[in-house]
C-alpha cells in the first residue's frame, strides 16, 4: 500500500499505517493524559464499547503517556466501563509525563504497542498531550486519534473540550454561594477560577454570575477600574461585590491583588480559591453528551482516517482536525463577553 506521509520514519519490522484496511486493525488502546477533566470517564466508556462493537479489543493505559513508557497496559471490555457514566476523574488515571517530551522514551512507548500488537492509539487531552500524540505519531507513523479533554476549553480548531460545562456549572454554584454570605456580610469577595493560561471559565463563569468585575492573567490589571467600579456600586447602595480571577500561571495571584487593594485603595476584600474543586465532581449533562459521540467518533476515525486527527465540535457540528492544529495557540479573551460582564454590572 502506498505511504502517505513520506517525511516519518519507522525501523520496526512490524510497520503499521494510518490508512490501512480498518479490518488490519484487531486492538486499540486508549489513555487519557494531562489534566484530568469531567467526562473523560464517558470518552472512555464511549470508544471502549463502540470499538467492542466493531470486534475490536482495547487496552486501557494508566496514567497516561507514563503507562504508555511503563508497559502499564490492561484489557478494557464492556464490564470494565459499566457504571462509570456519572464519575468524574478518570479511571485510566492520568498524568503529566515529562519523560515523553524526549525520544528515547517515546521509543519505549512506541515498543510497548508493538509489543502489546496495538495498532492505533486514542489519546483524551489538552493541548500539551495532543501536541504529544502528534510529535508520536510523525516519528513512528503510529495511528494515533485525540478526543480534547480539558476544563479549560483552549483547545485550537473545537468550540469545545470534554469538562468545561461540569467546571463552569460547579464554578456557578459555588460563586452563588459566596454571593449570599457576601452580601449578608456586606463583602467584596475576589473569587478565582482555575485556567491556565485561557480566559474561558472566567468569562463564562463571570457572565453566569453577574460578578462586578473580571481579571484576567494575560491582561494588565487596572486596579483604578476595579476600584472604581466597587465604588460606583456603593454609590447605589450595592454593599458586596464579586470580582472572577484567572488563576493564569500562578495559583493564589488573589492575594496579591487583595493586597495591593487594601495597600493603595483601603480597599478591603475576601478571597476564596476555588483551584481543582473545578476539575472533580459528575460530569454534567452536556459533557456526557458531547463525550459520549466523541469517544465513538474517534473509533470510526481510527479505523478510516488516513491522517492523525483530532475529533472537533465546531459550528454545532463534529468533524475531525489533523492532529497538528491542536498545537496552536487558543488563548483569545473574548472582548465582547468582557464588555458584556462590564455593562451588566453598572
Ligand atoms: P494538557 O494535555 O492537559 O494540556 P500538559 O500540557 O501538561 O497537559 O501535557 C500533558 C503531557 O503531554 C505532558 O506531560 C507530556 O507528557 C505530553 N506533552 C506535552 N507537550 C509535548 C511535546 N511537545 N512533545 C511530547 N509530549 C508532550
Amino acid at each position: 500500500m502506498a505511504h502517505l506521509f513520506s517525511n516519518t520514519f519507522n525501523t520496526h519490522r512490524r510497520k503499521i499505517e494510518m490508512g490501512k484496511n480498518s479490518k488490519s486493525i484487531k486492538n486499540i488502546a486508549i489513555l487519557c493524559s494531562g489534566g484530568d477533566a469531567p467526562g473523560m470517564n464517558c470518552a472512555i466508556r464511549a470508544a471502549v464499547r463502540s470499538a467492542i462493537f466493531k470486534g475490536i479489543k482495547v487496552w486501557g493505559i494508566k496514567k497516561g503517556y507514563q503507562g504508555l513508557i511503563n508497559g502499564d497496559f490492561h484489557p478494557l471490555n464492556r464490564q470494565s466501563v459499566g457504571n462509570i457514566l456519572h464519575r468524574g476523574g478518570t479511571i485510566l488515571l492520568s498524568s503529566r509525563c515529562p519523560e515523553f517530551t524526549q525520544k528515547k522514551y517515546r521509543q519505549k512507548a512506541y515498543d510497548n504497542l508493538i509489543k502489546n500488537d496495538i495498532q492505533g492509539l486514542v489519546i483524551i487531552g489538552g493541548n500539551g498531550s495532543l501536541t504529544g500524540a502528534y510529535t508520536f505519531f510523525k516519528e513512528f507513523n503510529f495511528p494515533v486519534v485525540g478526543i480534547p479533554g480539558s476544563i479549560d476549553n483552549d483547545i485550537y480548531g473545537t468550540d469545545y473540550s470534554i469538562g468545561f460545562n461540569t467546571a463552569v456549572e460547579t464554578a456557578v454554584e459555588a460563586i452563588d454561594r459566596i454571593r449570599d454570605t457576601a452580601f449578608s456580610h456586606e463583602r467584596n469577595f475576589l473569587v478565582e477560577v482555575m485556567g491556565r493560561k485561557s480566559p474561558a471559565i472566567a468569562l463564562e463563569v463571570g457572565v453566569c454570575t453577574g460578578a462586578e468585575n473580571i481579571i484576567l492573567p494575560q491582561e494588565k490589571i487596572d486596579y483604578e477600574k476595579i476600584v472604581r467600579d466597587i465604588e460606583r456600586g456603593t454609590k447605589r447602595g450595592k454593599k458586596s461585590s464579586i470580582i472572577i480571577v484567572a488563576e493564569g500561571n500562578q495559583t493564589g495571584i488573589s492575594y496579591e491583588i487583595q493586597n495591593k487593594l487594601l495597600k493603595n485603595y483601603n480597599l478591603h476584600s475576601h478571597v476564596c480559591i476555588l483551584g481543582h474543586i473545578l476539575r472533580g465532581g459528575s460530569p454534567s449533562a452536556q459533557d456526557r453528551f458531547i463525550a459520549s459521540q466523541m469517544g465513538s467518533l474517534s473509533i470510526n476515525q481510527i479505523l478510516t482516517s488516513k491522517t492523525p486527527s483530532y475529533i472537533v465540535y465546531a459550528k454545532n457540528e463534529f468533524s475531525s482536525k489533523h492532529i497538528r492544529y491542536a498545537k496552536k495557540d487558543h488563548n483569545k479573551t473574548d472582548k465582547k463577553i468582557l464588555d458584556l460582564i462590564a455593562k451588566l454590572s453598572i
